[in-house]
């Protein structure tokens, strides 16, 4: 097992999502360096002010503001920086491309070639688009290519399942696969709870599956609705990718990377159950979907590859 020790992780973007992951980070002692680098310098140090009044507390050695060139020689770099659905008036994620796909461009030719071993995880919206595209503007495979994907999504669907049935949503395992968006597809097929496939749970009728995957699609919309931001439930997800690269954990995980050939589905990022460690995306899942469920992902999949 890797320690943590000796693991810098740079973060990009010191908005309310990276700067609960630096924060996050620091507790939960994932590196002994974190670096956080945002355009503007006020909030980048205003932030890292805040957080080193809790370095008392905590075992994390350094957090500090930082430039492009001290954020390349970072083991994780973490993209969050963009602009937000709020901010633009968006519906859909994907309305944000054309500024975030500007904003991941400038900020990897500033950051300029990457150590061989580098992993980059991208945050920002549309994940799936700006994971696709940062293997053009890096020298990195796409195996170090990794988006949050529908990691989120999942954490959702568990939770509204667990919620239905009164466990915890850690007894639910299942992925919601596809685009983090709209078009994404839950595989029920996947789901057990307890060890107890959904379809043989009677209560678990179609109306309330509809309901969950209503909900999981509507989520963010409901949490910015009410507080202008999502910041937790993507800042665990991205905790979950963090410790899974760095203690090299195998976990199987649903997140986007750019898939040769899936399900029907080839050269286009997307949420999808990959195997993750300390050398990012091991391999992909073969999960066995229904034929309804493949045409489903074939469906987000075409919607995504309309953006590229
Ligand atoms: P925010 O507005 O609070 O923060 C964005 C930060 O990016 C700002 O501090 C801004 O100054 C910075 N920034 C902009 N351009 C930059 C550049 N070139 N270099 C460095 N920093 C730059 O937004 P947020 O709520 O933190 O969201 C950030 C991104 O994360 C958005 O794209 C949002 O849609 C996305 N997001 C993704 C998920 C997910 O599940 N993948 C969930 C929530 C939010």
């Amino acid at each position: 097992m890797r320690s943590p020790s000796g693991t810098t992780i740079a973060i990009i973007g010191a908005g309310a999502v990276g700067a609960t992951i630096a924060y996050t980070a620091a507790i939960k002692h994932l590196a002994s360096k974190i670096i956080l680098v945002d355009i503007d310098k006020q909030k980048e140090a205003g932030e890292v002010m805040d957080m080193c009044d809790g370095l008392c507390f905590m075992d994390t050695g350094i957090i500090s503001g930082g430039t492009y060139k001290e954020a390349k020689a970072a083991d994780i770099i973490v993209i969050a920086a963009g602009v937000t659905q709020k901010q633009q008036g968006a519906d859909s994620r994907l309305d944000l491309i054309e500024k975030n796909k500007g904003i991941l461009k400038s900020i990897l030719k500033s950051i300029g070639r990457l150590k061989k071993d580098t992993i980059l995880l991208i945050v920002s919206n549309p994940v799936d688009i700006l994971t696709h595209l940062a293997v053009r503007f890096t020298n990195l495979p796409t195996s170090q290519i990794i988006g949050t994907g529908t990691l989120l999504d999942t954490a959702r669907m568990r939770e509204a399942v667990a919620s239905h049935l009164h466990v915890h949503p850690q007894n639910v395992h299942g992925y919601v696969l596809g685009e983090h968006g709209n078009s994404s597809v839950i595989v029920w097929s996947s789901v057990t709870v307890g060890g107890i496939p959904i379809k043989q749970i009677p209560s678990f009728t179609t109306h309330i599956k509809k309901q969950i995957e209503q909900s999981v699609k509507k989520r963010a919309h409901a949490i910015i609705k009410r507080k202008g931001v999502t910041c937790y439930g993507v800042t665990l997800a991205t905790m979950t990718l963090l410790e899974a690269i760095i203690y090299n954990q195998h976990k199987t995980l649903s997140i986007s990377t750019t898939i040769r050939s899936w399900n029907g589905v080839s050269h286009v990022a997307l949420g999808v159950p990959a195997v993750i460690g300390r050398a990012g995306v091991e391999r992909i899942w073969p999960l066995t979907l229904s034929s309804l469920e493949k045409k489903a992902f074939r469906k987000s999949a075409s919607l995504l590859i309309h953006y590229l």
